[in-house]
């Protein structure tokens, strides 16, 4: 094991079906136990459900700790392969000209292999002036729902002073993200024969009403410097059994993103008094948005580390997705938070899912520098 290099460990979690739904991240999570266990960490496997634990592994501080600790976090469940037939094995790690294929390979096993690489690293240091901790989830995918229930129990993800989640961004150092706010507009009405409208409630007709109040929205929010501006998608709609009955139910899936300068409980208060009380709002999907001001003196850290590491100057940028920060950050006192891996954002969730070997080594080498400079 002491030879194993960063892709090695790639390899090896990709085997790992934690495919989800339906997800079993237990034997992905128990292999990475027993590695961080054996170099020092204390390991917690906290069940969430049946063979799925969220894995909080902590490695403490030697010395009396002179600042809150460092986290670096990933999830270990990966999506489906999806309908198209893959050209390769998604489990056998094959690597073809620098590209190591399989589902999870960029989103996010890469991720978490550079993750536990640096905590490996980090253990082999005799003085550690603070404690790291990696947080490793289960159910991620399906709407971060591992860390949700972690978060739901007190005092058992403590507090950080940062926080670093390994999602795929190709190396780049990302401040932050958009929130998601996914909800169902339930529209009520009455039913009637087709031939008798007249004595029904179209909920169809709701809905539409609703979806032209939506189709001019303004969040009253202006549009961040960085992450822009917040957007409104009317997704789906849901009516109607048959064309000669009234519909009584109809129902509108909407997919907000939201940014700096505004919180989802307020969106959701704004569509409320813009809706009425005729429409009821079930949320999906509820997560608040991600940012660390690039001044923060940890991102410029963060930034001269990658600077030295990558070659590459940073520029001050976001993801386009959410991440387990949304659920995180809020929980452990709002630390300052990077999100960069070494796996392809354009690769998520994709066919034939590849990352580029090249960049595991280099995000290794950023978390653990950044380690090192946290329990100096
Ligand atoms: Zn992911």
């Amino acid at each position: 094991m002491t030879d194993m290099t960063g892709l090695d460990l790639t390899r090896k979690l990709i085997a790992f079906d934690t495919i989800n739904p339906p997800g079993d991240e237990l034997d992905c999570a128990t292999f990475l136990a027993e590695l961080l266990e054996s170099a020092g960490f204390q390991i917690t496997l906290h069940d969430w459900k049946r063979r799925r634990p969220n894995l909080i592994a902590t490695l403490p501080a030697t010395e009396a700790p002179v600042r809150d600790a460092l986290v670096y976090s990933g999830h270990l469940d990966t999506v489906p392969l999806g309908q198209a037939d893959w050209s390769v094995d998604p489990f056998a790690g094959e690597i073809r000209e620098g590209r190591l294929y399989g589902r999870g390979t960029s989103d996010m096993k890469s991720g978490v292999a550079a993750c536990v690489m640096a905590g490996l690293a980090l253990a082999r240091e005799p003085v550690r002036r603070a404690e790291v901790r990696l947080i490793l989830s289960a159910g991620e995918e399906t709407g971060c729902e591992g860390v949700l229930a972690l978060a739901d129990r007190p005092g058992i993800l403590g507090t950080c002073d940062a926080l670093i989640v390994a999602e795929p961004t190709d190396n780049r150092p990302f401040v932050g993200h958009k929130g998601a706010l996914w909800v169902q507009l339930v529209h009520k009405g009455v039913t009637a024969h087709g031939s008798m409208p007249e004595k029904g409630v179209n909920a169809i007709f709701g809905a539409c009403k609703s979806i032209e109040v939506l189709r001019g929205f303004d969040f009253g929010v202006t549009p961040h410097p960085v992450m822009g501006g917040p957007s409104l998608n009317v997704g789906n709609m849901i009516a109607g059994l048959n064309v000669n009955s009234v519909p009584d139910r109809a129902q509108v899936g909407i997919d907000i993103r939201s940014t700096v300068g505004q919180t989802n409980a307020q969106i959701k208060a704004q569509l409320a008094t813009l809706l009425g009380d005729e429409v009821q709002i079930v949320p999906m999907t509820d997560m608040d948005h991600v940012y660390t001001d690039p001044e923060t003196p940890w991102i410029q850290r963060v930034f001269s580390v990658v600077r030295d590491v990558t070659g590459t100057d940073p520029t001050v940028a976001t993801a386009s997705y959410f991440t387990d920060a949304s659920v995180l950050k809020p929980a452990m006192g709002n630390p300052a938070t990077l999100i960069m891996g070494p796996g392809a954002m354009a690769m998520a969730h994709q066919t034939d899912e590849y990352c580029e070997t090249a960049l595991i080594d280099p995000c290794t080498e950023v978390f653990t520098r950044l380690g090192r400079a946290h329990i100096a």
